[in-house]
């Protein structure tokens, strides 16, 4: 069992880190202890008080080394930390010490067709934007794309919009390199390829302190974002399956809700009736044409549609994967949730068993 020498000296760990960005303020570094593990009533009693000593920032990978030598010399404990948007409390530090916030490390080493090469920093929005200049695109993204940072999405994020059409982030050929700081007695830099990223993907920062990822990039489409309501659920949820399976249609999101769970969702009220199940879209504007009619197959009726072409209007994104629990918690904050993956079910024979 690893034993930390506490309490150790902060102030010579702070004086042996000269020109590193230090927070020492007690409720920043409160704060900065803190994600969003509160949805769950497991984690909140059992991470109640646990904060860090101090935050530490460093500005480039040569910085990480430095404060990695020195926190396993004195045998201080780290915590690494993105935007601190993660639900599994991987960011709240169990045994104090120091608080390794990534944030500031935000350069675009490189992108070209296809791939590109990020800082861990790196907010996924930022890149989606460069990418997008050069007409590629992120893959897939968290609905958090907004703030959540690249290594804090491989470290510990699976998935997201996207993933309909590219998989789940752990699925190969969806990261391509890590740079990684390793907490060995002598601190040192290795780059994983090919299948060794799986050592240090998800691995909740835990084996090593990401510096850099490579990571394929898809092509850019313009998405259009959908609403669909249909009276029952599971046809609802047929219809998500049939559009899944239609290959030749582009899609990058396709969330499907039972009642009352889009009733949660406030600025869409509008177009989502009492009582109505409803489909949420993002699908490339070439497949929009096909849409109607598959749409009345499973007897369902399209309310709300924004082509990116001078779209104005809310963010559909931001109502899927867990910022639905976002918005239902804003309404009722007793609800949680529970995340199911199936086996194939192309008759979505398991999801009628879950709803029934
Ligand atoms: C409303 C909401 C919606 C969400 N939706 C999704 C979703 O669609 N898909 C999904 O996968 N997740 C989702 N999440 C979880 C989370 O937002 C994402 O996984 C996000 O990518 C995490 O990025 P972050 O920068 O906030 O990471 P953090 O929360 O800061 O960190 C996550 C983990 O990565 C580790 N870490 C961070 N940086 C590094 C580094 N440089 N090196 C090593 N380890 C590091 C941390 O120690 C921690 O274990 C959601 C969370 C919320 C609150």
């Amino acid at each position: 069992m690893t034993t930390y020498i506490k309490p150790y000296d902060l102030e010579a760990l702070i004086n042996s880190l000269p020109g590193i960005e230090v927070i020492a303020d007690s409720s920043q570094v409160a704060k900065l202890s803190q994600d969003y593990h509160t949805f769950s009533p497991v984690l909140v009693p059992k991470l109640a008080g646990k904060v860090g000593d101090i935050v530490l920032r460093p500005a480039n990978e040569q910085e990480v080394l430095k404060i990695a030598a020195t926190c396993v010399k004195s045998r201080v404990p780290i915590t690494v930390r993105g935007a601190g948007t993660g639900n599994y409390g991987q960011c709240v530090p169990l045994h104090g010490g120091v608080i390794l916030d990534m944030t500031r490390m935000q350069e675009i080493c490189w992108i070209k067709p296809g791939v590109a090469r990020v800082e861990a920093g790196v907010k996924l929005a930022a890149l989606d934007k460069k990418a997008r200049e050069i007409g590629w695109e992120m893959r897939m993204a968290p609905s958090t794309y907004r703030t959540a940072t690249i290594a804090g999405f491989v470290a510990g994020g699976s998935g997201g919009i996207g993933s309909i059409q590219y998989g789940l982030l752990g699925d190969r050929g969806n990261l391509l390199a890590l740079k990684v700081v390793t907490l060995e007695d002598e601190p040192r830099f290795i780059e994983l390829r090919g299948d060794d990223v799986q050592k240090v993907n998800h691995a909740w920062g835990i084996n090593g302190i990401i510096t850099e990822v490579e990571i394929p990039l898809g092509p850019a489409y313009p998405w259009a974002e959908v609403i669909i309501t249909f009276p029952e659920f599971m046809a609802a949820a047929r219809f998500g399956q049939a559009l899944a399976d239609a290959d030749g249609m582009i899609k990058k999101e396709i969330a499907v809700f039972a009642s009352p769970i889009p009733q949660y969702f406030t600025p869409l009220r509008q177009y989502i009736p009492d009582s109505t199940h409803a489909a949420l879209l993002l699908i490339a504007e070439p497949s929009l044409e096909l849409l109607p009619g598959l749409v009345q197959q499973y007897g369902g009726n399209i309310t709300y549609q924004k082509v990116q072409e001078g779209g104005k209007g809310v963010n559909l994104l931001e109502f899927t994967w867990n910022h639905t629990t976002l918005h239902a918690r804003s309404v009722d904050s007793s609800i949680t949730y529970l995340q199911s993956i199936f086996p194939v079910d192309l008759e979505t024979r398991c999801l009628k068993r879950l709803y029934s």
